[in-house]
């Protein structure tokens, strides 16, 4: 029988033990397995290669984005690389130039000691895509909603222009999980996720995931996993597999938060600009209204009074938390300019549009009022 993704997310695995029926499936810590005899390897031999939790979250989180397999990594920036791991050297990758700071230095990294060949460019303008699709290209890597600024990429536009080319598309999840949006359905071949987000939901893991459409492909990504040895621990994998349950019902109550709350925002004087697609007026509206089946509930906003506004902002909230990464129960404030995306130089966060007056914001499951409370409260020292 198939089932909803709602049920897949509460249900997979459950009362799978055969030992005693437990309705919660086990965490397996064993690194190893015996073999049943001379010759007698069984599904499970070396956790690095296969384990048995980590095998039931990578079952879940496939179903859950349409994919023919899936391999759970130590970190997110573990599972982008793994999708480079299979390319030759010097393949030409093209990746948006306002993408998350972390992928920004792990490409320019590679660039740098000649690895792969990348070009950053501006994913919404299809003619820098085509002329950079005019060398070569072994992928194209699509974010969307982007990283700080939410822009939204048309997923299956940019994945049949990348597969004309004979390139792969890749799409990082992270911001929407497959509870709002399905990239594999949408034309591309593998989809990323860092885990540590909504997956997990409860900012007690780092980990990530990489899915492949094909079950060709995912053999291919099990097998360099193996290899390299950036598979995630069994641990984290159970604890992903306890958020996961959630999923549907956090994404709900967080997205109707920060519907909310971008609406307060967008009216206050201060804020020059709120970037959230839910948003009537938002250049990605149309398009998210689309290709995902919600908003999602990070949103980033611009302060008119730039470095000085958002360092007062920051300090006079209460309930809010000063912190990087999202996707927790608790609502999450960043700075990109000098948190999640000072990796990536000044000029390139200019060329993105990351301004030192911006804001991102993860929002969380606190009642909204008090969040409203503490945001305004605090805006109005600015
Ligand atoms: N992709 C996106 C969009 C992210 O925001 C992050 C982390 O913030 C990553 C990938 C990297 O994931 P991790 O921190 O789990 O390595």
């Amino acid at each position: 029988m198939t089932h909803a993704p709602e049920t897949i997310a509460a249900r997979h695995g459950a009362v799978t033990d055969t030992a005693f029926r437990a309705v919660t499936p086990p965490l397996h810590l064993s690194t190893t397995f015996a073999h049943d005899g001379w010759g007698g390897k069984g599904r499970f031999d070396y956790a690095r290669t296969a384990n048995p939790t980590r095998a039931m979250l990578e079952e879940a989180l496939a179903a859950l984005e349409g994919g023919a397999g899936a391999t759970v990594t130590a970190t997110g920036m573990a599972a982008i690389d793994l999708a480079f791991a299979p390319l030759p050297a010097g393949a030409h990758v093209i990746a948006p130039h306002d993408c998350y700071g972390g992928t920004w230095r792990l490409l320019d990294a590679h660039r740098r000691m000649g690895r792969l060949a990348v070009r950053f460019i501006d994913m919404a303008d299809p003619t820098a895509l085509a002329h950079a699709l005019a060398r070569p290209t072994a992928m194209v890597l699509i974010e969307t909603p982007s990283n700080p600024l939410m822009r939204v990429y048309d997923i299956a536009a940019i994945s049949a222009q990348a597969r004309a080319a004979g390139a792969r598309a890749m799409v990082d999840n992270t911001f929407l999980s497959p509870a709002l949006q399905r990239p594999l359905a949408l034309g591309a071949d593998i989809v990323i996720h860092s885990t540590t987000k909504f997956l997990n939901g409860h900012s007690d893991v780092v980990g990530g995931v990489l899915i492949s459409a094909t079950a060709e492909a995912a053999t291919e990504h099990a097998w360099w996993a193996n290899c390299t040895g950036v598979t995630g621990a069994p641990f984290d994998s159970y604890q992903t597999l306890r958020g996961l349950r959630t999923l549907f019902v956090r994404m709900e109550r967080a997205e109707a938060s920060a519907a909310r709350l971008a609406a307060s925002l967008a009216a206050h004087p201060a804020v020059a600009a709120v970037h959230w697609p839910g948003l009537a007026d938002d250049p990605g509206h149309a398009l998210a209204a689309r290709q995902q089946s919600g908003f999602g509930a990070v949103l980033s906003f611009e302060l008119r009074g730039g470095l000085d506004a958002a360092r007062t902002l920051v300090n006079g909230l209460e309930l809010v938390i000063l912190a990087q990464s999202l996707g927790g129960v608790e609502t999450l404030i960043s700075h990109p300019a000098t948190m999640t995306h000072a990796g990536m130089t000044a000029e390139a966060r200019e060329a993105a549009g990351i301004t030192d007056g911006l804001l991102r914001m993860s929002v969380g499951l606190e009642a909204v009022e008090d969040l409203e409370r503490d945001l305004l409260g605090a805006l109005e020292g600015v």
